[in-house]
């Protein structure tokens, strides 16, 4: 929902308009000086600019008010794809290790995805009848465990627009919440509102779980945000042209839209399915019954069952089975145990540990974890069940005083242990509540 705000009127500096007199106006950077559209095209035919802003059509017109809206600037829509080479799945792959512990599987996957869709962009003309279709993907695994964080880094290496969007405030058309078209706005608001950029774009849809169908709870008479959205994302997913409002949110009639043809946007969705080991355990199961259960049965409940999720658990959670299919790969991520956090603490590129040793540098601080340390804060990390998201709030807490304190001695040297840890967190009374 547009939060309400005050309006302050811009006006154009040549003709006078104003933006209460329907004027759209492209104001300065320090916004103390503004020009209407109505201006800068006459201004462009006295030079004779046939320039890349051609308002010929309603779209046109549409897209460069939303540009001017959004304060973009007209030569930062135009950085196309295909001059950089394509990286491989293995350079990929090895971008990501440097900022994901484990997750081999997921990251595979996302690897050869994207560079799959790299190359269906590059494709020439369809001669031979061989058209490389567009593969989804679908990332399941619990929360916390890295799936927004791949999604991010792949971004980092992307040369085309890339989005993270939320699937709950996608609601079905009539309720309160925003369309399903707004998912594309963000596409758009990257790429400078460069259509033909923002159809080549990447999009990860986050918490697809929860616009499950709500399954048979009778309390539940109306599954806003279920089934009905899931129909919505479904053209989406399937590629077809859609109108989206350029500013976001709910659609209105007066309002102008822009068409994007969604067939060559490549949609990353992740959610966490909450409980859906049951059904994998429960298919697993069952379907090793009338042989060999034992040796079977024991292997698969040593194993993580969310290794095992397949299409169908998707669809005993409450994914259509339309959905399911336009969403042809499917990949796991693992819960993280202790050695897992232990190396989240200090290996990636941009770990928690390198941030405050960085921080103090800048102070002219040597600042040195012991590893005891280390393990202290996996422990509670583990203790307070609150996985890799807690080893930050953590270490964030034990490092509040000595922030506070440094920059204001001659210290040149800072060293954590695990006493320190432990009176730290006692002093600031951290426990699971104050995350
Ligand atoms: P989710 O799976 O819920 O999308 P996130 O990717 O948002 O989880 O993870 C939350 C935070 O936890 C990340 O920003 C990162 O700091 C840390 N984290 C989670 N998983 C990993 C991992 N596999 N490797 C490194 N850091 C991780």
């Amino acid at each position: 929902m547009p939060k309400s705000k005050k309006v302050n009127y811009r006006h154009c500096n040549f003709c006078g308009r104003s933006e209460a007199d329907g004027a759209t106006i492209l104001p300065s950077p320090n916004e103390d000086a503004g020009i209407c559209l109505d201006c800068i095209e006459t201004a462009a035919s006295m030079l004779g600019i046939v320039s890349a802003y051609s308002f010929e059509d309603e779209q046109d017109a549409t897209i460069a008010r939303a540009r001017a809206a959004h304060g973009a600037h007209p030569s930062k829509g135009n950085k196309g794809h295909g001059n950089k080479s394509i990286p491989t799945p293995h350079e990929i792959k090895d971008f990501l290790d440097q900022y994901i512990i484990g997750q081999d599987q997921a990251k595979k996957y996302l690897s050869v995805a994207v560079y799959n869709h790299y190359k269906r962009l590059d494709q020439p003309e369809d001669k031979d009848g061989v058209e490389i279709e567009k593969s989804n993907i679908i990332m399941v695994g619990p929360t916390g465990t890295g799936k927004t964080l791949i999604a991010r880094t792949i971004a980092k290496i992307l040369d085309v627009p890339f989005t993270i969007v939320d699937a709950t405030v996608l609601t079905q058309a009539g309720y309160v919440g925003e369309d399903i078209e707004s998912l594309l706005t963000r596409l758009l608001q990257v790429a400078d509102y460069d259509v033909k950029r923002a159809q080549r774009g990447i999009v990860f849809i986050d918490e697809i779980d929860k616009i499950a169908r709500k399954g048979d709870n009778p309390s539940i008479t109306r599954d806003v945000g279920g089934e009905g959205v899931q129909q919505g994302l479904l053209k989406l997913l399937e590629g077809s042209v859609v109108n989206v409002p350029p500013q976001g949110g709910r659609k209105h009639p007066e309002q102008p839209m822009i068409a994007v043809d969604t067939k060559d946007i490549l949609f990353i969705c992740g959610g966490a399915f909450e409980g859906i080991e049951q059904a994998i355990a429960h298919r697993l199961n069952s379907s090793f019954v009338g042989f060999s259960t034992d040796a079977a049965t024991r292997r698969i409940e040593r194993d993580n069952f969310m290794s095992h999720v397949a299409p169908q658990d998707l669809r005993t959670y409450g994914l259509i089975p339309e959905i399911i299919g336009r969403l042809p790969i499917l990949t796991h991520l693992l819960p993280l145990d202790r050695e897992a956090l232990r190396r989240i603490l200090v290996e990636p590129k941009n770990a928690i540990v390198r941030q405050y040793i960085k921080l103090f540098a800048m102070d002219g601080v040597e600042l040195q974890f012991e590893s005891e340390a280390l393990d202290f804060i996996v422990d509670k990390a583990i203790e307070f069940k609150l996985g890799a998201r807690g080893l930050r709030s953590i270490v964030e807490t034990i490092m509040m005083n000595p922030m506070y304190d440094i920059p204001s001695t001659k210290e040149k040297k800072f060293v954590i242990t695990k006493e320190f840890c432990a009176t730290q967190l006692d002093a600031a009374h951290f426990d699971a509540a104050a995350v």
